[in-house]
């Protein structure tokens, strides 16, 4: 019995691993007790996921319509590209339309018309698995389980050695915090552990997608507000994981996007502006609007 104790206690990690990496997804993008119907192709195409082994992902939507239920269409037409290795930033008012674009990409749903492709095929050419694959996420919050730090960071990409997840954690800038608890990498988190801060986990979060390297980055900025310390930190622990990544981020401080290569400003499923920031405060309309209303130069906080 002890024999097998090992091997089963083993499967139940990496079960509840797979549990908890579908819980981060869901709920970043807000998808509860929902059932989304799509199919895989019958033929799939191939499609490479990590960027160490493979160049950055072409992201791109073409006149995307869609809705979730037939008599409410909430996206009128979305065309946009991230070039390899580009970033392109997502802003506009609550509900216009921002997330439904990453769940998109994600397919967690099907467009109504228009497509949406990743390295210039239709996400519909794929299996699914393997499309989620080639994406990681930041979410909002992460979600944290009972097990070590060192655990929760490893299963960005199980079977990842302990150097690798280290380095990892360095590359995050959480490795010294983690060294300064007791246990080190082993020690306990989650809700039977040590309980730790939001930018904690956020950390724990862009180590683990340092981990997966994923060759398409989704970043969904946390609404609250950090300290402006810890927010630094943050900035600088996401600018290491997109850089070179083919990066969407749904923004809502401005000026952690004033480096975007291309800024979306969406209204009521539609995008009102785009440009660069320099381009859009040029414009002096609704992005330049925002902008002052975030505090212009000096303004951190929505
Ligand atoms: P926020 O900044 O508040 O997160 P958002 O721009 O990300 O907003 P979305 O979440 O994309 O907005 O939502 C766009 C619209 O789609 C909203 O009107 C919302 O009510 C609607 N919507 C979102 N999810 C669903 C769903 N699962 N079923 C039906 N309608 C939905």
């Amino acid at each position: 019995l002890l024999q097998l104790y090992g091997p089963l206690n083993f499967l139940g990690s990496v079960y509840s691993a797979i549990r908890t990496a579908l819980v981060d997804l869901e709920h970043m993008l807000g998808l509860t007790e929902e059932e989304v119907e799509v199919a895989d192709p019958a033929h799939p195409l191939p499609i490479a996921t990590r960027l160490q082994v493979s160049a950055p992902a072409r992201v791109a939507f073409r006149d995307v319509h869609f809705g979730y239920r037939p008599e409410r269409e909430i996206l009128h037409g979305i065309s946009f590209e991230v070039e390899p290795g580009r970033k392109v930033a997502i802003v506009g008012t609550t509900g216009a339309g921002k997330s439904t674009i990453s769940r998109l990409l994600f397919r967690f749903y099907d467009v109504w018309s228009g497509a949406v492709l990743v390295d210039g095929h239709d996400v519909r050419d794929y299996r699914q698995a393997d499309l989620r694959a080639a994406i990681g996420v930041v979410p909002q919050d992460t979600v944290l389980f009972n097990e070590s730090i060192g655990y929760n960071i490893a299963y960005g990409r199980l079977g990842a050695t302990p150097a690798e997840v280290q380095h990892a954690a360095q590359l995050a800038q959480i490795h010294d915090f983690i060294m300064s608890l007791p246990e080190g990498y082993e020690t306990q988190v989650g809700e039977r552990g040590l309980k730790l801060s939001g930018g904690e986990k956020q950390r724990v979060a862009i180590a683990r997608t340092i981990l997966k390297d994923p060759r398409v980055l989704v970043l969904d900025e946390a609404t609250s507000a950090l300290d402006t310390h810890t927010e630094k930190e943050i900035q600088a622990a996401l600018k290491t994981v997109s850089a070179r990544r083919t990066t969407l981020v749904i923004a809502h401080r401005l000026s952690t996007i004033v480096d975007a290569d291309e800024i979306l400003v969406m209204a009521k499923g539609h995008i009102v502006e785009r440009g660069t920031h320099a381009a859009l405060l040029a414009q002096n309309a609704v992005y330049a609007s925002m902008w002052a209303a975030q505090g212009g130069e000096s303004g951190q906080e929505t």
